[in-house]
């Protein structure tokens, strides 16, 4: 058994995110052959993602607050605590928190030996995409 060290919260890039994002690393490569990436993943209210997708597919699972997940075909799911979404490999989409509250999902990701792989990131979800669509939040 090993105790990993502990490792620090980090704000995620601004390039590839909008508003404030901070993750926590939970597990990543270690042994060869192990492509796990696990990352705990906050969000402040309004904070999102910037179009993405991945190459071998992508799980969250929602922690706290609401999330919004959505799709490039304009799909967008609304999603609460306790729930799983699967992000198919390829398929470009964002995530983010609501307006006006936090969201924390878990991310896991396989990183094909390549953790640099795991995500291929496009242009910023501009305000008016995030809330297109969406209901007011009450
Ligand atoms: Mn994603």
């Amino acid at each position: 058994m090993e105790l990993d060290p502990r490792r620090p919260t980090v704000r995620n890039p601004p390039e590839n995110f909008t508003g404030d994002v901070w993750l926590d690393p939970v597990a990543g490569p270690r042994d060869e052959g192990w492509t796990l990436m696990a990352n705990i993943v906050r969000f402040g209210p309004g904070a999102r993602t910037a179009w993405h997708s991945h190459p071998r597919g992508q799980t969250l699972y929602v922690l706290e607050g609401v999330a919004w997940v959505e799709t490039r075909a304009g799909e967008r799911q609304e999603v609460g605590a306790g729930r799983t979404v699967w992000c198919p490999p390829g398929e470009e989409h964002w995530h983010g928190a609501t307006p006006d509250s936090f969201m924390a999902h878990l991310a896991l990701n396989d990183s094909g030996g390549d953790p640099a792989s795991a995500a291929v990131w496009g242009e910023h979800v501009t305000d008016e995409e995030y809330l297109a669509g969406a209901e007011p939040v009450s």
